[in-house]
């Protein structure tokens, strides 16, 4: 079966539409109300949650770029049709050329009128509405969006200083991707407390039924970071037993990681982007010179293996190396236990590379159908934690979607929907809220 934005039977391609809209991105028509139906854009994470929240088709969360300079030619368009959101697509065929004629600049959202006479209905979606907590204060008086926000169904927090790669003896060391050093203090909290933390993961437990936080940070010129995350970490887990994540840099100690995961930090994810050596350098100077690509690979496969988390993510951004290149990367996190966490390159405003172009849609998918396959060869558990939708990356199941086959490796998922259950079952029985 030919893998394209719709099936034979005429519906849109849930996981394809997804993946085409991080590639190219969505202009609003003037019909929308975001304002009163969306959750308010939050450029957090790197810059990659600089976009709009949306569900496509049975819960796939998703994260489109809205603003970035690019999107401005989008032929996906967002339509309110009384109280529906639709997604259309002009039909003037879309060449990957146009960037070449558009500034990088400018910022969006890319409001319009849409020529409904020259486009075609894709699909309806749902908008998440922004949850009442995002407007609530922590006791020492901090909003509590600021404290962290929703990414899909799950909690997402940034705990400590600011990444060290942006500064004061990192200058220039951010990875050119990144703006994270911009947003924390301005979209995100700088200073948090404990308290303020648990607050926020209490309040989006009651309201938004989370299961899992997911807390994440940059460098800090010690590489400690059991010194940084144990008391943040030990008090989430203390009080809520909701599934605990946890993202920095390689840790200076591997045996740390094995006070994590005693502590109860049910995932640990390491980012390093791209498996070229040279383009790794450049891409993350700090990286480079912090941990180097090795440091990130041994910390894989020492807390894939030698730990044994729940699960360990290799981080990728597809599209920023050859895709020969990003499957390597996906073959060798696979090969060593781990599971790839494959993200879209999003060229966003501020980023050293937020004038770059997107990548292409197909040039993505063959990355994603051998994410996919590969995941499956290999058994690996994915897609068994209760309720974690991630709108900033495709979920290795949700790729399935992409694939000539979606039927292949029956009996792997027979296992992994028993994982799924029992997994459910067994988190019911320990969260504490
Ligand atoms: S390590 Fe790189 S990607 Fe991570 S926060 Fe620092 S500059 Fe950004």
């Amino acid at each position: 079966m030919e893998v394209g934005l719709f099936q034979p039977d005429g519906q849109a391609n849930p996981a394809y539409l997804k993946l085409d809209l991080y590639c190219k991105g969505l202009r609003i028509d003037e019909s929308c109300a975001l304002g009163d139906d969306a959750r308010e854009i939050i450029r957090n994470r790197a810059g990659l949650g600089s976009g709009l929240e949306v569900i496509i088709g049975q819960g796939m969360f998703t994260n489109i770029p809205v603003v970035e300079w690019w999107v401005q030619n989008s032929p996906y368009w967002l339509v309110k049709n009384n109280t529906r959101y639709e997604i259309w697509r002009d039909k003037t065929p879309f060449k990957y050329d146009v960037y070449d004629e558009l500034k990088p600049v400018g910022k969006g959202p890319w409001f319009g009128k849409l020529d409904r006479a020259n486009a075609e209905y894709v699909d309806t979606v749902r908008i998440p509405i922004e949850p009442k907590w995002y407007k609530q204060r922590t006791t020492s008086g901090k909003l509590m969006q600021r404290i962290g926000c929703l990414q899909g169904t799950y909690l997402g927090i940034y705990w400590g200083p600011r990444c060290q790669n942006w500064g004061p003896n990192g200058e220039n060391e951010y990875c050119k991707f990144c703006t994270e050093g911009q947003n924390l203090g301005s979209q995100e909290e700088a200073e948090k407390s404990i308290e303020d933390v648990v607050e926020t993961v209490l309040a989006a437990r009651r309201e938004s039924k989370i299961t899992f936080v997911h807390i994440n940070t940059g460098f800090i010129d010690s590489n400690d970071y059991w010194g940084l995350f144990e008391p943040v970490m030990r008090a989430v887990k203390e009080r809520t037993g909701l599934l605990l994540g946890l993202q920095a840099p390689p840790d200076a100690d591997f045996e740390n990681y094995r006070k994590f995961k005693a502590l109860g930090v049910n995932n640990v994810s390491l980012c390093f982007e791209v498996i070229d050596e040279e383009l790794f350098k450049e891409i993350g100077p700090g990286k480079a010179r912090r941990t180097g690509l090795q440091g990130y690979l041994d910390a894989i496969e020492f807390t894939a293996n030698d730990v044994g988390f729940d699960t360990v993510n290799g981080e990728i951004i597809a599209g920023l190396e050859p895709i020969e290149s990003s499957m390597r990367a996906i073959d060798w996190i696979v090969d060593h236990g781990a599971i790839p966490t494959v993200c879209v390159f999003r060229p966003v405003i501020g980023a050293a590379y937020g004038k770059r172009k997107p990548p292409r849609v197909e040039d993505m998918l063959p990355v994603f159908q051998h994410f996919y396959k590969r995941c499956m060869e290999k058994g690996l558990p994915i897609g068994i934690a209760p309720n974690v939708k991630v709108s900033l990356i495709m979920l290795p199941e949700e790729c399935r979607g992409l694939m000539p086959n979606p039927d292949a490796w029956p009996l792997t998922r027979a296992k992994l929907w028993l994982m799924r259950t029992i997994f459910g079952a067994w988190f019911n029985a320990r969260v504490k809220v």
